[in-house]
């Protein structure tokens, strides 16, 4: 089942101020509110998460796109963790 990530839109609690996760299905309908305090939340379009272990070989480094590459490709476009952490 997939997880998304979703982050109060202004404000919120421990819980949702920072990015949060739920295990949903693919159907199941994005969260509005956090379930804890009831503020308002929006989904983020995250990576898909995969379970991967082992690190990055040099090779996988080597071909790593930057960021300014990776925007002119339109490939950073819907992942928002490239934004938060900075
Ligand atoms: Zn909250």
């Amino acid at each position: 089942m997939p997880i998304y990530e979703y982050k109060a839109v202004s404000g919120g609690c421990e819980h949702c101020k920072r990015r949060f996760e739920v295990r949903q299905g693919m159907n199941a309908t994005p969260l509005v509110e956090c379930p804890r305090c009831g503020a308002p939340v929006e989904r983020l379009l995250s990576r898909p998460h995969i379970c991967v272990v082992e690190p990055l070989s040099e090779k996988e480094k080597l071909v790593k796109r930057t960021p300014e590459e990776a925007d002119r490709q339109g490939l950073i476009e819907g992942f928002a963790e490239d934004r938060i952490y900075e």
